[in-house]
């Protein structure tokens, strides 16, 4: 995955520019992979692919900005926070390789959306239909809290990649406050459409959706904080893509 289309991205505002030359998703994540533009992120996410988990101590970690995932015709775009340290940032594909992954792919595999309900490496024949995964942030932020400069410095990826499946795209599942939230600066960049005010707030199952927008469903997000505690049950997942399917009229 190497950027054919120029060098890594090192400052916001090569940021926007690369994003903005990105001929399609190939490319798109290319460039995406190569970027160094917040000097924090770089630093953690190489750090930990360094130190590693005892559990993986023998793997080489991804250790670079995680791209999105999925077909470019997808009509269900699945939006997370951030890659997991050592989840995405190792294994180099977005919630693959932790256990949040593992919740959110057997819901899509129940769903009828993904071939295989496991998703352990890229290698591992995992297929979505109809359905995009990718994050506000792409590179592993330590304590999964990004900076507000840092989600701004990363959202023209995130927007260039929404263009990119425009045509499509007919619903988006927010995982999580700060998802829902990275969706209003998408709304305005992509489909010139200004967020309500105030913004409707974020909460498990909330539909909001302008006439030319996709539409935008919340979902509370798949991290073991709220999956061991049973505040998210694969019954409520099951619950959210089966409505995300109706939306995008998959139904
Ligand atoms: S978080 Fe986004 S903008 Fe910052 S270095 Fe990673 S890919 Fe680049």
């Amino acid at each position: 995955m190497a950027d054919v289309g120029g060098a890594s991205a090192r400052t916001p505002e090569e940021v926007v520019d690369r994003a903005g030359r990105a001929a399609d998703l190939a490319d798109l994540d290319g460039a995406i992979a190569s970027c160094r533009a917040c000097p924090r992120l770089v630093a953690w996410r190489e750090e930990v692919a360094t130190v590693k988990r005892a559990a993986f101590r023998d793997q080489e970690y991804w250790a670079r900005p995680v791209p999105g995932f999925g077909p470019p015709d997808a009509r269900i775009g699945v939006l997370g926070l951030a890659p997991a340290a050592h989840g995405g940032n190792r294994t180099g594909r977005i919630f693959t390789g932790d256990r949040s992954g593992d919740v959110l792919f057997a819901a899509l595999y129940r769903a009828g959306l993904a071939n295989q309900p496991t998703s352990v490496s890229r290698d591992d024949g995992l297929r979505l239909a109809h359905t995009r995964v990718f994050a506000a942030v792409r590179c592993a932020p330590p304590g999964n809290q990004p900076t507000p400069t840092e989600r701004d410095t990363c959202a023209p990826w995130l927007h260039r990649e929404i263009s990119l499946i425009k045509p499509t795209l007919s619903v988006v599942v927010a995982l999580g406050g700060f998802a829902w939230a990275a969706f209003w600066p998408a709304l305005r960049s992509v489909y010139g459409i200004p967020p309500p005010t105030p913004r409707p707030a974020f909460g498990h199952g909330v539909t909001w959706q302008a006439p030319e927008s996709p539409a935008l469903l919340g979902c509370y997000h798949v991290s073991q904080q709220n999956t061991f505690t049973g505040r998210l049950t694969p019954a409520m997942l099951d619950h959210i893509f089966a409505r995300a399917k109706e939306l995008a009229g998959l139904g």
